[in-house]
């Protein structure tokens, strides 16, 4: 059985005051049968860090260290104490032009320092009206299987977030991710059955404290990364609850 989990995505956003407000409120509901993560940006990472929280980073470079001006390496983030890293975030691959191949890059950087990269793919919605989700998607995941085999997903997470999702309020129903959702495990379970069982599948786009029960419900949907909704401390301890 796949614990449940619920990562939020802080984004560009946060302050010490939110990380002080989200540990409290984090502490307080006792989440004991959930794996709950908060992504803050990086000045926070050692205050939410310090709080018991725990935490990962937005994104890590793919390279060690060098001559790589406002690059964050990921093992320094191992060693100030995060155990996660997202990795080819829809906005990371929009709006800073990062590519599938360096995506895998960066996934592999992220597990040869010990974090746990959670790799996030999702389609359009132009490319969910031309019927091409499963073949994006498939190339997606294809370029960290190709480049690091399938038993590279064994110490991962994959977050479905489909575009169209994020920060829209448009929520994928739940019939519509878990057919994505079982559509990555499957594609998985015909390379590697173990890996695909205990792989931890997580939805993201425009998850709040109304739709993540159902959502978290299907079968394969092992929980949520949430954006807007986890930076309100109430909102994201509901929806770490409805995991539970
Ligand atoms: P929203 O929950 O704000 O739609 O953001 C989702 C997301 O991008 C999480 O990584």
């Amino acid at each position: 059985l796949r614990k449940k989990m619920v990562a939020g995505n802080w984004k560009m956003n946060g302050s010490v005051e939110l990380v002080n407000q989200m540990a409290n409120a984090v502490k307080a509901a006792e989440l004991d049968n959930v794996d709950v993560v908060v992504f803050p940006p990086f000045p926070l990472l050692s205050n939410a860090i310090n709080t018991g929280l725990n935490v990962g980073s937005q994104t890590v470079s793919h390279e060690e260290a060098g001559a790589f001006t406002g690059e964050v390496d990921a093992s320094l983030v191992y060693e100030l104490g995060c155990k996660y890293t997202l990795v080819g975030h829809s906005e990371r691959r929009s709006l800073y032009g990062e590519s599938d191949s360096l995506i895998a890059k960066k996934f592999a950087r992220a597990q040869s320092s010990q974090l746990i990269p959670i790799l996030c793919v999702g389609e359009t919605e132009q490319e969910r009206e031309q019927d091409l989700t499963e073949s994006v998607i498939s190339k997606q995941l294809d370029a960290v299987i190709d480049d690091l085999g399938v038993v590279s997903l064994d110490k991962s997470v994959i977050a479905y977030e489909p575009v169209w999702a994020i920060g829209t309020g448009k929520t994928a129903t739940p019939e519509q991710a878990q057919q994505v959702h079982q559509f990555i495990r499957t594609k998985i379970a015909a390379l590697d059955a173990d890996v695909a069982q205990s792989l931890i599948i997580l939805y993201g786009g425009s998850v709040n404290e109304s739709s993540s029960e159902l959502l978290f419900a299907q079968p394969d949907i092992d929980g949520g990364l949430v954006g807007g909704a986890s930076l309100k401390p109430d909102s994201f301890v509901s929806i770490c609850q409805s995991a539970q």
